[in-house]
């Protein structure tokens, strides 16, 4: 059992990492115990679905920051080790090879992971997740000239492995169940721009297609749809979302609500108990309603808050959402949070692409979504950030007319 005063953080991926070295940069003198369970030092996710599958050789993950800096910091980092239980009385936690460690502030970053397909899948057909890098070298490995790939799922994830695994020459079908892409966080107008995108590109795209099992045929899998037309392919990749690792949390008696349950100082039900990232769920003020975001900003951020609310800075986490993709040359970014009530205000970039702001009822800037060229899209949802954080109520023409400079609305 190690001595003095430690704060443990279990998962060591983007919020847990940002919460150690801000803890660390808060001042905090005690241990600090960052536990992954994954064989490589902490690293940045968006790459594996983007420049990993698109590299000619493979050129390692990138880390979040280098094992020299971790020793600089003093973090002790337990690599390819699981947090296997939690005892809140005794203020422990048990790893995977049975060593226990104590702590006086535990912080849970156990992110998500893939769901997995729920219909039958033969054996000897070849069907992959995205999540870690040992997933990303398992797609680079079947992503090549004259391959088949088919994509089950038409949201971020599968689509930007479609984009990187066409730009590496593959033959791509992306296959989903709903009506049209990109249903749970992009609007109609938005995702038909993304569709054409693709398809300009070689995509196919086949939505409100349901796929009834998958079977393997010659080394192949064989993708069979509900109304009976198939699908040959050499790697099928699944992505249909992910679900928050709440079992550590569950398992010890910690409230769950859609993810560990958080209060807006990210504290879970118990008061010593932080979280942070994919795997909670908090209320967020500007939108009066629990939310949990799979979003690398966030658990970036909600790692650094969750960090000084620990060392006892009460501060409430209200950021503003934000998520960016990376589709093909062009960029797709989401500030705040979309839903089909909101009135849409359209503004036309021209060359650049299109933005669409979202008002809510009050006339609140609520969201924005906009793709296109990385600088034009950048700047103006940048602006709708801070427009959406202070709750104003910019006017409808101003907004429409690409002519008016957004910053000039801001008051
Ligand atoms: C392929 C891909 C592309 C993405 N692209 C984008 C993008 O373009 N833009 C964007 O905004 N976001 C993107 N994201 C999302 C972003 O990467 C995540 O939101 C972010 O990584 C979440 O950080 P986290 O720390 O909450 O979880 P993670 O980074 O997943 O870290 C959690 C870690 O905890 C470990 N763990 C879990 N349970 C235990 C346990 N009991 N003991 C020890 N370790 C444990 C997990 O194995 C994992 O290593 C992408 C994600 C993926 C997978």
């Amino acid at each position: 059992m190690s001595k003095g005063p430690a704060i443990v953080i279990v998962g060591a991926g983007q919020a847990g990492t940002a919460a150690a070295i801000a803890l660390r940069e808060a001042g905090w003198q005690g241990l600090i115990a960052l536990i992954g369970n994954e064989a490589l030092g902490p690293y940045e996710r968006p790459p594996l679905s983007k420049a990993t599958l698109l590299e000619e050789t493979d050129l390692g993950p990138k880390l979040l920051v280098t094992p020299e800096r971790l020793a600089e910091l003093s973090i002790s980092h337990f690599q390819g080790r699981n947090v296997v239980s939690i005892d809140r009385a005794a203020h422990t936690v048990t790893l995977s090879d049975g060593t226990q460690l104590a702590y006086e502030r535990l912080l849970l970053t156990t992110g998500a992971r893939p769901r997995r397909l729920s219909i039958p899948t033969a054996e000897g057909s070849r069907v992959a997740v995205l999540r870690t890098y040992a997933d990303a070298l398992v797609l680079r490995r079947f992503i090549s000239p004259r391959r088949k790939v088919v994509v089950i799922g038409g949201g971020f994830i599968g689509l930007e492995v479609a984009a990187s695994a066409v730009a590496r020459g593959a033959s791509v079908t992306v296959i989903e169940s709903g009506p049209r892409l990109l249903m749970r966080a992009v609007p109609s107008s938005m995702a038909e721009l993304i569709k054409a995108k693709h398809e300009r590109s070689g995509v196919r795209v086949e939505t409100g297609a349901t796929v009834e099992r998958v079977g393997a045929v010659e080394g192949r899998s064989k993708v069979i749809l509900a109304e009976g037309r198939t699908h040959l392919a050499d790697l099928v990749v699944v992505g249909i979302g992910a679900a928050p690792n709440i079992e550590l949390a569950h398992a010890a008696g910690l409230a769950v609500n859609n993810g560990i349950a958080l209060n807006e100082m990210l504290a879970t039900s118990d008061p010593d108990i932080f979280a942070a990232g994919d795997c909670c769920s908090f209320p967020h003020r500007l939108y009066g309603e629990r939310i949990r975001l799979e979003a690398w900003r966030n658990a970036q951020r909600q790692g650094a808050v969750a960090a000084a609310n620990i060392l006892g800075a009460n501060r409430p986490y209200d950021d503003v959402p934000w998520f960016w993709s990376d589709q093909y040359d062009e960029t797709l970014q989401i500030a705040g949070l979309y839903r089909e009530e909101h009135f849409p205000v359209s503004r036309n970039l021209g060359a650049n692409g299109r933005v669409v702001f979202y008002l809510a009822a009050d006339g609140r800037l609520v969201a924005a979504c906009g793709f296109g060229s990385l600088g034009a899209i950048a700047k103006e949802i940048r602006l709708a950030e801070m427009f959406i954080g202070r709750r104003l109520a910019p006017k409808v023409e101003a907004l429409a007319d690409p002519a008016v400079n957004i910053k000039s609305l801001l008051i």
